[in-house]
């Protein structure tokens, strides 16, 4: 057998990946216990009808002689280009649609960017954050060092933690903690980036989420964000396009990294499919966004039900800025025995009472002694889960 990338050999499975095995195997051991997740943070709310219909007239007009499509441009169909690009038109860094590159997720578009820098150039990750980072950087070539984000902080990285200047990445609000970056933060860090000579990565798969002006949704809210920003956006939990599969980058001219980008994209990339773009279009009407509202407001609700009962049951619970109502609630493990072993706890609630959690030590090793609980699951199956939680804590 030939050998296998070594970044690859040294990694654990995705946690993802883990949780649903474990899942599986709980679900072998007692088939008359329905599993509940609260686990993996997929979305269960339909797309809005107006993306769903953009779907369908795109799939028909495939099917017509007019209508045929070969491939489509790498880095995405105008129409869809310009209206991503029209979200940030009222920001102090406005984005023209060249700058904009449609992709099939926001995973895919972070694992590519991460190999437009020479191998060995520092990434700094949060501690806890999104495990797919530390792994994707790492494979191509990255060492990966940690900004750590503890209680005492709010869960937020500090600048003068990163020792020397490198790529950051930023996930605003934060997957898993709900941690929010306030413009006075954002700013902090694209200042120091300026100075440094670094360059922010900012996922912003969770925006939609934030509400107001004090938590900004695009760091292209901060004047200068341009010259070391590049920003990453995601259809799938605002949208509900997780199976959809759409999303996009804004790689800004200024940084010095867009023919680079081209380049990856020319060799990499024959785009996304042109309903797939159809829909997102849609899903970014005046009507999508309105009608996005609705799944929204289901998961928010969600979340402030799952909080109530966490308090409840006297669960200590990250606390979230007024205006972020991330999908997540980062819970510390219950006192007692195990109470920093996060993989104990995933287990203990897994098989005493059915329902699926993350592990916080999933998400790097200040996680440890957190559980991450998604707020994304059916109202019905959430108020489920937290029955079975309330019965097996007390
Ligand atoms: N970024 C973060 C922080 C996430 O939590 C996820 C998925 O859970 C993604 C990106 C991937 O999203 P997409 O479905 O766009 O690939």
């Amino acid at each position: 057998m030939l050998p296998l990338h070594p970044a690859l050999l040294s990694q654990p499975d995705y946690l993802f990946s883990q949780i649903a095995a474990a899942a599986e195997e709980e679900r072998k051991r007692h088939p008359h216990r329905r599993v509940i997740s609260l686990g993996i943070g997929d979305v269960t709310q339909p797309i809005a009808p107006v993306a769903a219909s953009a779907l369908r007239t795109a799939a028909a007009e495939l099917a017509t002689q007019k209508g045929q499509k070969g491939y489509g441009p790498a880095a995405g169909y105008p129409f869809l280009r310009e209206a991503i690009a029209a979200q940030y038109a009222d920001l102090p860094c406005p984005i023209p649609p060249e700058e904009v590159t449609v992709t099939a997720g926001s995973k895919e578009a972070l694992g590519a960017l991460f190999s437009l820098w020479e191998p060995g150039v520092p990434v700094w990750v949060c501690d806890p954050v999104y495990p797919a980072y530390r792994a994707q950087a790492e494979a191509a070539g990255h060492p990966v060092f940690s900004l750590p984000c503890r209680v005492e902080n709010d869960f937020l990285p500090q600048p003068e933690e990163a020792a020397k200047p490198g790529l950051i990445v930023l996930c605003t609000p934060n997957n898993p903690t709900g941690a929010a970056l306030s413009l006075v933060e954002m700013t902090e860090w694209v200042n120091w980036a300026n100075r440094t000579g670094s360059l922010l990565l900012v996922d912003t798969a969770y925006a939609a989420f934030l509400s107001g002006e004090e938590l900004p949704r695009s760091i292209y809210a901060v004047p200068g964000a341009k010259r070391c920003a590049i920003e990453v956006g995601s259809f799938s939990k605002s949208d509900g396009f997780t199976g959809v599969r759409c999303g996009w980058v804004i790689l800004p001219r200024e940084t010095g990294c867009a023919a680079a980008w081209q380049r990856w994209l020319g060799s990499h990339s024959n785009g996304t499919s042109y309903p797939i773009q159809r829909a997102a279009e849609a899903a970014l009407s005046p009507t999508g966004l309105r009608q996005r509202q609705k799944a929204l407001a289901l998961y928010r609700q969600n979340a402030a039900t799952m909080l109530q009962m966490f308090h409840k049951l006297g669960l200590t619970c990250a606390a979230r800025r007024p205006g972020c109502l991330a999908p997540y609630l980062w819970v510390r493990c219950p006192d007692g025995p195990d109470a920093q072993n996060s993989w104990a706890w995933f287990h203990r609630l897994l098989e005493g009472c059915g329902v699926l959690c993350a592990p916080g030590a999933g998400f790097g090793q200040m996680g440890e002694g957190w559980l991450r609980f998604t707020a994304f699951s059916r109202p019905e199956d959430t108020a489920e889960a937290l029955r079975r939680m309330e019965h097996f804590l007390r």
